[in-house]
């Protein structure tokens, strides 16, 4: 007998036609269900199936169903051979539905997941409490409706394990409305995982400002402690928002709640406090966790450095990583380049990306090539960065002809640039800051005419410009500002103190730099729009709202401009205070009348 060599089955089991009524029935069922749960491939699967279809052992239910089970969702499984069992069930019940479904779902196969959840409904089989779940996993936006609409119908819709996960299924579809529709009306039957789901839902779909207000409620109406999800979805958008203060109370949360060291949200953690402006705090996380630190922490560090223009500090902490052992892999290196990129470390940069290659066998890929690319622009050897561009393996992306525009704008190439922008509007992006760039490179240059070509360009492929805007957290609250913004209910004080600031900057020498407005408007107007821009609202706002001598943190989501560079520098000096922008991907440190860039970003 094959399966018996294969398994050996306790004697009793191949009794051929069982009585149902027997006693044994029970126990008899308990040794056929370890017998399948015990395969551990499909060829042992299949003898078994065979012998068992051969003993008339078919037809028992509890049989069947865990054969389509193990067969559908074991590692080893198939879900053709699954549905081959399945076929041949008579009557199959819900957990034979359930099984296949969830098959599809792990498969990824959301659409005949979706089928079989279909043929389900149609044969008359209920769904039950178990369905819903998995089901909801494998919806797209269009079916969402169809089955919330059956869950009501059947009863389930006070089912809180499938309320949780319908919030969970609408976010996925980016249908947050309805995901907090559904969480609302689930009053006092909300658990840890409502919130979670709700916070997902959010944080899925990049709302962040939202998923802290539901952290802050969840914080007032419940005692219950948040789960780690929701701590890590809570840092994520800390990260985003720049909003240290939330990101402290997550740290807190963290400490008190998830018991035992975590690498994952501890790197979290140090990823936050650098993305909210405080590299320091996070350093200083990064050197408390110890020998606990993995590839991804000094990922997270050595890049936090590096967009700090600490380029010294990041090679040290790679060189750090090396004598621990770790084994560096591309995302490090990208982050080392950076280093060298934004702290003008040239010959370093170049020995690096050699290293990469011959010492750690890393194959440089785009991201890579743009890194080198950014170094040799800025530190001006354009030409090199262009000839690099032309000998890479693969085609050179967007953002490559974008760092080589803005190395151009830098360094006041016209020629280079205009090479630069024409390769890179053949890509077809439609990014009005690229177009603004090359008219910028022109207004340099004073070639007003060709400003307003690029202008008119724009113009005609209607692509709209991203409005600049600059946002604060004061109070644990994130307060937003667009250029020319009048819509704060502050917004009296905030000119008003924006006028006080620009009269003592006169004595300090200030003029506004227009060369940064593109229009071909009348000097005083290009004065106007320069004073309120959006980060000199933020300033003025934190300057009414916080202490005296506290640190100001500004995030935005545009590059700054040269104006507002420059200005910030002067308050920092005037006003005392340290000011931090994080310009989309680097951060500025203003302190005593300089910034941390060099002027260089
Ligand atoms: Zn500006
Ligand atoms: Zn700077």
């Amino acid at each position: 007998m094959v399966v018996a060599s294969i398994i050996t089955p306790p004697h009793h089991f191949f009794i051929p036609n069982d009585n149902p009524l027997d006693p044994d029935f029970t126990h008899r069922d308990q040794e056929c269900i370890s017998l399948i749960k015990g395969c551990r491939n499909i060829d042992e699967f299949r003898q078994l199936h065979g012998h068992i279809l051969k003993l008339g052992y078919f037809s028992n239910p509890r049989c069947v169903g865990s054969l389509v089970a193990e067969c559908a969702l074991s590692a080893w499984g198939s879900m053709e051979y699954a549905q081959s069992i399945f076929r041949q069930i008579d009557d199959p019940g819900s957990f034979e539905f359930n099984a296949m479904i969830r098959g599809y779902v792990k498969d990824m196969n959301s659409k005949r997941a979706l089928a079989t959840y279909l043929d389900m409904v149609k044969t008359g089989v209920a769904p039950d409490n178990y369905t819903y779940p998995v089901v909801l996993k494998a919806c797209a936006s269009g079916e969402g409706n169809t089955i919330h609409g059956q869950i009501v119908k059947l009863g389930f819709s006070e089912d809180v394990f499938v309320e949780n996960s319908l919030i969970a299924a609408y976010g996925r579809c980016g249908r947050v409305g309805d995901s907090c529709a559904v969480f609302d009306r689930m009053d006092l039957r909300k658990t840890v995982a409502s919130w979670s789901a709700v916070i997902a839902a959010h944080a899925g779909n990049g709302m962040w400002t939202e998923c802290l207000d539901l952290f802050r409620q969840m914080s007032f109406e419940t005692s219950s402690r948040a789960e780690e999800s929701i701590v890590v979805n809570v840092l994520s958008a800390c990260s985003h928002l720049g909003a240290v203060e939330w990101g402290r109370i997550a740290h807190a949360y963290v400490l008190r709640n998830l018991l035992g060291h975590n690498a994952a949200v501890e790197t979290l953690l140090i990823y936050m406090y650098i993305r909210c402006g405080r590299l320091e705090k996070g350093m200083r996380l990064f050197r408390e966790m110890g020998r606990r630190r993995n590839v991804e922490t000094y990922s997270v560090a050595i890049s936090g450095q590096a967009s700090y223009g600490g380029g010294v500090e990041a090679l040290e902490t790679f060189d750090e990583m090396l004598r621990s052992g770790l084994e560096p892999d591309d995302v490090v290196y990208v982050g080392v380049l950076n280093g060298c990129s934004r702290a003008g470390l040239v010959d370093e940069g170049l020995r690096y990306f050699d290293r990469m290659r011959i010492e750690h066998g890393i194959e440089p890929t785009i991201q890579h090539y743009g890194c080198m690319v950014d170094l040799l622009g800025r530190a001006g050897r354009i030409r090199e960065a262009f000839d690099l561009v032309e000998t890479m393996p693969m085609k050179p992306n967007n953002v490559i002809w974008r760092s080589l525009l803005s190395s151009c704008k830098l360094h006041r190439e016209v020629a280079l640039g205009e090479v630069a922008a024409r390769n890179l509007f053949r890509l077809n992006t439609k990014n009005a800051s690229d177009y603004l760039m090359l008219a910028s490179i022109y207004a340099q240059a004073e070639r007003w005419m060709d400003v307003s070509k690029t202008r008119v360009k724009m113009a005609s492929m209607r692509i709209g410009q991203v409005p600049g805007s600059s946002w604060v957290e004061v109070n644990k609250k994130v307060q937003r500002f667009v250029s020319n913004d009048m819509s704060h209910p502050q917004r009296h004080e905030i000119y008003e103190t924006l006028h006080q600031m620009e009269w003592q900057l006169r004595f300090e020498g200030y003029r506004p730099d227009t060369s940064q407005v593109l229009l071909l408007v009348e000097e005083d107007e290009k004065k106007q729009r320069l004073r309120s821009h959006s980060q000199k609202l933020a300033i003025a706002f934190s300057l009414i709202n916080t202490l005296q001598g506290s640190p100001i943190r500004i995030a935005r989501n545009v590059r700054m401009c040269s104006d507002c560079h420059k200005y910030t520098k002067l308050i920092s000096v005037i006003y005392e205070r340290e000011i931090v922008v994080r310009d989309r991907n680097i951060f500025h440190h203003f302190r005593d009348g300089s910034c941390s860039c060099k002027d260089y970003w």
